[in-house]
């Protein structure tokens, strides 16, 4: 059995090595690190995978979010509501913009921002919900798109995790995830599911007006050559990392499809066993991409499994241990812990196991097995 790895990055490329080299060697040949034509290609096969108007890349998913939320002219002490239970990033550029922050609780089954939490924490002050699609698992994008036309609010998506998946409307249409909001926010960070080899990221939008405007903060607020229209950010997608993400985006697809399949073989041998509760799943198979397979254990130690496995050679994580509201940065005398029943609970029950494109039949009947064994013990 091959050493088993969270993330193979290593493996991956090994498949792919053939277009991503001469992809990097032709940006060298050419300079055209910043701005290149690998960047512009990249934008349009993106916009065209995911059926949007527009894709600004940018330098990475945190930027992508803030410089979302700078498009849409967010001012301080708006209210923008977003789930305790994500990575701190999506909170962190809320807090940066001196808008504020409301965390609001999350589903105890699919781990996403719960929709009474979110109707609740509406004031009159209520500018934007940023739903996440933690772990791969997309948000109930129907709900929210009702709330938000109902109370007049933005809707920015954090796909950072989600890329690829199919969102399965009441209807029964799809749509990529990450094209349903006013805006949609992604990081190209090498583990996500389709990742660049260094920082990256992008926005989505259907909007023609912010696109403009995102385009123009993107690049020091500027519209025209040295006239700076707005206060703006320097943002970009490196050309080497378009090169990269270009050759990988064919593969999205087959690489999401490899992680629902790794899934399965995990949720099968999971079946039944007590104290164990695999990811829930929601509507149809590809609604879920599995950046994360994150199982909750009841009446098991969670840090000694996780100390068990990483001693038999497996490696895990904890996504994700704290709560926000919890976090020094963004304590707030307002929040009660009454209203994050859910995510207190949560961060004791959730552990995430290796999940990539790359796992094989044996390492996943060996993490398995040496998961049920110390459950039942
Ligand atoms: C990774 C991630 C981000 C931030 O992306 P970076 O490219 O690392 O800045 C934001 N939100 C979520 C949910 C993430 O998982």
């Amino acid at each position: 059995m091959k050493k088993i790895q969270m993330v193979d990055l290593k493996g991956q490329y090994q498949g792919i090595k053939d277009v991503v080299n001469p992809s990097i060697q032709e940006v060298i040949e050419t300079t055209s690190f910043i701005n290149g034509p690998k960047v512009h290609e990249f934008q349009k096969n993106l916009e065209n995978y995911l059926n949007v108007k527009h894709v600004i890349p940018c330098a990475n998913g945190t930027d992508a979010l803030q410089i979302a939320m700078m498009g849409l002219g967010l001012k301080p002490g708006d209210e923008v509501i977003t789930a305790d239970f994500t990575f701190a990033a999506t909170v962190e550029v809320i807090a940066l913009l001196n808008l504020t922050p409301v965390l609001v609780d999350v589903n105890e089954d699919d781990f996403n921002i719960n929709i009474d939490a979110v109707k609740r924490a509406i004031t009159p002050k209520t500018k934007a919900i940023v739903p996440v699609h933690l772990f791969g698992q997309c948000a109930n994008m129907d709900a929210i798109m009702e709330i938000a036309k109902e109370h007049n609010l933005f809707v920015i998506e954090d796909t950072a995790q989600a890329i690829g998946a199919n969102y399965t409307h009441k209807d029964g249409t799809k749509t990529k995830i990450g094209t349903i909001g006013d805006v949609g926010a992604t990081s190209f960070f090498p583990s996500k599911n389709l990742g660049c080899y260094g920082d990256g990221g992008a926005i989505f939008t259907n909007n023609d007006e912010l696109a403009h405007t995102i385009r123009g903060i993107v690049n020091h607020g500027m519209y025209v050559r040295y006239h700076h229209d707005v206060v703006g950010v320097n943002s970009r997608l490196d050309s080497i990392q378009a090169a990269v993400l270009d050759a990988k985006l064919p593969n999205l697809d087959t690489y999401n499809k490899r992680r629902r399949e790794a899934a399965d073989k995990y949720d099968k041998s999971f079946k039944g066993v007590s104290g164990i509760e695999t990811p829930y799943r929601y509507g149809a198979e590809d609604n879920h991409v599995f950046h994360q397979y994150t199982l909750k254990v009841k009446g098991v130690d969670r840090d000694a499994l996780a100390k068990h496995l990483n001693e038999n050679g497996i490696p895990c994580g904890v996504y994700y241990p704290i709560p926000l509201h919890k976090q020094k940065a963004y304590v707030d005398e307002r929040y009660n812990e009454e209203a994050f029943i859910v995510t207190n609970q949560l961060v004791k029950e959730v552990i995430s196991l290796p999940m990539h494109t790359e796992l094989e039949d044996d390492q996943i009947e060996f993490i398995t097995s040496t998961v049920i064994k110390f459950v039942n013990e």
